[in-house]
């Protein structure tokens, strides 16, 4: 397998007035060509910052980021990296200029980069985006606000292929649509990525929304990843305390009570200056002296699967 992105110790401060907020603090992992990441951790925990860093939106603090064998890290010209590299955004609304037609947005992409040599071609290129991600060619002039929600992102979803990208960021792309739509969207994203072989990085609060667009799936906790594995794996041995609160609270479709919550209490660390320990200590109902003292270390507890706590052991029986 080829590993299309691969980041190394990643980490992301932000200065603040109380001091550096530490919003993603020495992530590793990597992602191989044709497959989806799902990073998954409530509203927060450095998600949307991992993905604005790892597309270079935003610099890095420190680490590497290597795309397609390139470290991109500090890559000063960034327009051939765009080509590669592109993103959709939560909030469909609010990510497309509402001045512009459906047609007009979609082309945007195109004209910067100077893809297509005539308006004829520009707009059999808009067209065919339009018809693969389920847009009818009359809606070609209309504007946003004229469109339902999960058309709008239908129209972020093309502006996003518009360049032929190797590799999406999804940010919580499904969180602002109603439940039938972000099932029609999940789908066509699946669809595209088996067709067009793309690489996703997924993010979302949800990890219902993951697990079936997920190949792996990452748990973020305060700048931090607590637990990795394959998206089954995940769902059968749930081993992270925290990973296991956030499985609890997903909606089973059965009438029948299965299950009991874990409803996280106690306050959250606050991620500026963090002092060493578990980040997720002050919630955590195993929490012992040491967890407040060290900082623990991501380990592979059962073939390919990581997890950061120092009891997870105990706590699992293992
Ligand atoms: Fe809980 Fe301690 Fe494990 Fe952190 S290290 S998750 S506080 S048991």
């Amino acid at each position: 397998m080829h590993k299309l992105l691969e980041v190394k110790n990643l980490k992301k401060y932000f200065e603040t007035k109380n001091g550096l907020l530490h919003a993603v603090d020495g992530v590793n992992f990597y992602i191989n060509e044709g497959e989806t990441l799902g990073v998954v951790g409530e509203s927060g925990c450095g998600k949307s910052t991992l993905g604005r860093v790892v597309i270079r939106l935003l610099d890095a603090t420190d680490g590497r980021i290597i795309f397609n064998g390139q470290d991109i890290t500090n890559l000063k010209d960034k327009r051939a990296m765009r080509k590669e590299m592109q993103i959709i955004f939560q909030d469909p609304f609010s990510s497309l200029n509402p001045r512009m037609s459906v047609s007009q947005i979609i082309e945007e992409p195109l004209r910067i980069h100077q893809l297509c040599n005539s308006d004829t071609e520009m707009k059999s290129r808009v067209s065919e985006l339009m018809d693969t991600v389920g847009l009818a060619s009359r809606l070609a002039d209309s504007y946003p606000h004229e469109l339902d929600g999960g058309r709008r992102q239908r129209i972020g979803i093309a502006r996003a292929l518009a360049l032929n990208p190797k590799f999406i960021v999804c940010d919580e792309p499904v969180s602002a649509l109603d439940v039938s739509i972000q099932a029609q969207i999940l789908n066509l994203m699946m669809d595209l990525q088996e067709e067009l072989n793309f690489t996703y990085m997924f993010i979302t609060h949800d990890l219902s929304v993951v697990k079936h667009i997920s190949d792996e799936i990452m748990v973020m906790y305060l700048g931090v990843m607590v637990e990795k594995c394959n998206a089954d794996e995940l769902f059968e041995h749930t081993l992270h305390p925290y990973s296991k609160a956030l499985l609890s609270v997903i909606p089973e479709p059965t009438i029948r009570k299965t299950k009991e919550r874990t409803l996280l209490q106690g306050e959250i660390t606050s991620p500026i200056n963090p002092k060493p320990g578990c980040r997720f200590a002050a919630r955590c109902v195993y929490a012992k002296e040491l967890c407040s003292q060290v900082t623990p270390e991501l380990e592979e507890i059962m073939p390919e699967h990581y997890v950061a706590c120092h009891y997870v052991k105990e706590i699992n029986g293992l």
